[in-house]
């Protein structure tokens, strides 16, 4: 009851009619190459608390510079990869990725989750579990350096396996986080079901937050929902100072957005969550709080 229909901002399903177009195959056939070329690349955009300011994760985030058509949006390519074979090896090569970016802060003293995102079908895979558990042992990781992001359409679908996947990922001390909620008709009891920890209000909500009383109420109502399940809430797209006042106001535990923070690549997160981390030190000695 949460959903708006039009207004989920990301099309997912393509006609079929176009599923196999010339300019599609020829895509997917440039990603499978940038994969094995590793021409793709991670930025990182921090969540940070709405309440301390505190960076409570960075969420890893596809760019893909293609040789001739220039930067493609994962908006336009996971979806894509997610119709076909290659998602599962997009999916363990962010994995990988993502996995050695948090070894090289963790190791660094900049103890920041990473959370990955992954697609309702990456559940289906039973190898994602190994991938995960051996990487993290591997690189002398904890479970809590790593969370993983999945979109509320898991809850809609009735895949037993997802859900046991879910509990498996749970029980090594991985915390998932329930992306774009609000855009999918989901259940809530299934909601509650499932050992999620985190919820993210998608940004089509949040983003018209102070113009418009109906975005204003459903983001409140998920704010509440969220909070009385026992689960923190995450507001994607906090563009403002405004929104981010009126989110803290409502109750919302983080933010995430170009207010913020932005994307950021490699070295210039790792600038940033430096200056963070030392700041909060900083005011932690003087007894203030980081804005
Ligand atoms: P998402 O997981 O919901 O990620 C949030 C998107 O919002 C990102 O778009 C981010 O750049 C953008 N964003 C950040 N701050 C703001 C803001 O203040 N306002 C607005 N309007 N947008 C903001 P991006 O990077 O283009 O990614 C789009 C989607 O592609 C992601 O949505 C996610 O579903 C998917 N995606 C990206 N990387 C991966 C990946 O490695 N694996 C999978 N499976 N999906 C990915
Ligand atoms: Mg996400
Ligand atoms: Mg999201
Ligand atoms: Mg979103």
């Amino acid at each position: 009851y949460l959903a708006k229909e039009g207004r989920t901002g990301v099309e997912f399903y393509l006609p079929a009619k176009d599923r196999n177009s010339p300019e599609r195959l020829s895509l997917l056939g440039d990603l499978r190459r940038a994969i094995d070329a590793d021409e793709l690349d991670l930025h990182y955009q921090p969540k940070v608390s709405l309440e301390d300011g505190r960076v409570e994760s960075v969420e890893a985030l596809l760019r893909w510079c293609h040789a001739t058509r220039g930067p493609v949006s994962p908006v336009d390519f996971i979806p894509l990869a997610e119709q076909s074979y290659l998602m599962r090896e997009l999916t363990r090569h962010v994995i990988q990725r993502a996995l050695r970016q948090a070894a090289r802060w963790w190791h660094a003293g900049i103890r920041v989750p990473i959370s990955v995102n992954i697609s309702a079908r990456d559940l289906l895979d039973s190898g994602l579990r190994d991938q995960l558990e051996t990487g993290l042992a591997r690189l002398e990781l904890p479970a809590e350096a790593i969370q993983l992001e999945v979109t509320e359409r898991i809850l809609m679908t009735d895949q037993a396996y997802s859900a046991d996947t879910i509990r498996t990922l749970a029980g090594l001390g991985i915390q998932l986080s329930l992306d774009d909620f609000g855009t999918g008709y989901s259940s809530l009891v299934r909601l509650q079901r499932l050992p999620v920890a985190e919820v993210k209000i998608d940004a089509s909500f949040v983003r018209r937050l102070v113009e418009s009383s109906d975005d204003e109420r459903i983001v409140r109502s998920i704010i509440d929902l969220v909070r009385s399940l026992g689960l923190r809430s995450v507001a994607e797209g906090v563009e403002s100072h405004e929104i981010a006042t009126r989110l803290r106001e409502m109750g919302c535990h983080a933010g995430q957005g170009w207010w913020l923070a932005m994307p950021m690549p490699a070295d210039e997160a790792t600038t940033w969550l430096r200056g963070r981390l030392s700041r909060a030190f900083r005011d932690r000695d003087t007894g203030g709080a980081v804005a």
